[in-house]
């Protein structure tokens, strides 16, 4: 009997352990290193580092980079840098709103870990995240940053956000109104936070003279779109939006070169839609070259008075914003045409501007 009884428990220990999480296939907006993927070659952006799925999801060596893995990579790195800590903002968010409310202010805390610009001692900037314009109204309004002559404009929309009031920085705001449950199953609210929060960062880095300089719309919505993407996983936010980029981006009609001009015919364009996506690919390859550091540079040199796009472009990166805007449509391109270059590729068309 004890004979038997010791082959049984031997037995037992040998069979596998039943356990369904351990099986399950995730895709990329659950992706985790070491964990089952379903489809191979595809990427995805962890709190680890980027992934590759091979049977597993697997973490990609610098050495392996894509134009992709190396903008995410940079753009995890310069985020883990900076401390998790107090911040210069007041995020206002209504008791009634839904959970997104909070995801929102995650999403605008992990913006400005990344950015730097709201450290304690830095200008206290508000925010205001409600399903109700009404009750961002009053809070804005009490707080002294707005008043009738405004209310309309802001908000006019059931889905609207935004950093306001750019051209005058005792008055400006950020607000993030989504009145319908449809405002938040989409790649604009996935992006948000940080996306509004770049805003903010763009003006503050260039000393409040952004919103005072003729603009690159490709640059500042792109970069805001691309970040607001990339810091998904910090922000617990879907982690795969570049996949949606990319299908928005296919079905896009104006190219960058149209997205270059700050223009009232560009803003007002019914194709002005293009430059999110499009702008979101084509600045992950300008972080891929030239860094947050790079495009922080960009902004900063913006603060001083009458300087171009162009001249900060030349003075940070040796090329200015016509070969930077060509460069980019390359890439795009390649991407469109899921045929992307590598990052040697994009690396070596970057040399070469610089030297023509
Ligand atoms: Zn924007």
């Amino acid at each position: 009997m004890r004979k038997i009884l010791v082959v049984m428990l031997t037995l037992s220990l040998l069979s596998p352990i039943p356990n369904s999480s351990a099986a399950k296939k995730l895709a990329p907006s659950e992706a985790k290193a070491g964990a089952p993927c379903l489809i191979k070659g595809l990427t995805a952006a962890t709190l680890d580092g980027p992934v590759l799925c091979d049977k597993k999801w697997k973490l990609v060596t610098e050495k392996k980079d894509s134009v992709e893995t190396r903008a995410y990579r940079i753009v995890l790195k310069e985020y883990l840098s900076n401390p998790e800590g107090a911040l210069s903002l007041v995020i206002k968010l209504d008791p009634k709103t839904p959970s997104w409310g909070s995801r929102i202010k995650k999403g605008m805390e992990a913006g400005a870990r990344l950015w730097g610009t709201s450290p304690v001692g830095s200008p206290t900037k508000f925010a205001y995240i409600s399903a109700d314009g009404e009750w961002i109204f009053k809070e804005a309004q009490a707080d002294g940053f707005i008043d009738d002559n405004r209310k309309e404009e802001i908000f006019r929309n059931d889905c609207q956000a935004g950093w306001n009031g750019a051209d005058d920085p005792t008055k400006s705001f950020w607000f993030f109104k989504f009145a319908e449950t449809f405002c938040i199953t989409n790649v604009g609210y996935f992006q948000v936070p940080a996306h509004e929060y770049t805003h903010y960062a763009q003006d503050a880095l260039s000393q409040y003279l952004w919103g005072k300089t003729p603009r690159v719309p490709w640059l500042d919505e792109g970069l805001a779109s691309y970040i607001g993407a990339a810091l998904g996983p910090m922000s617990d936010m879907r982690n795969d939006l570049r996949s949606m980029w990319v299908g928005q981006m296919r079905r896009g009609v104006k190219n960058l070169d149209f997205f270059s001009k700050s223009e009232e015919l560009v803003y007002k364009s019914p194709n002005w839609q293009d430059v999110y996506a499009q702008g979101a690919i084509a600045n992950e390859a300008l972080v891929a070259l030239i860094g947050i550091t790079g495009v922080k540079a960009i902004y900063t040199s913006l603060s001083k008075s009458g300087t171009t796009y162009d001249a900060a472009f030349i003075a940070n990166t040796g090329i200015g914003v016509d070969s930077w805007t060509a460069l980019l449509q390359g890439y795009v391109d390649s991407v469109k045409s899921y045929k992307p270059w590598s990052l040697e590729k994009l690396q070596d068309a970057y040399k070469a501007k610089k030297t023509t």
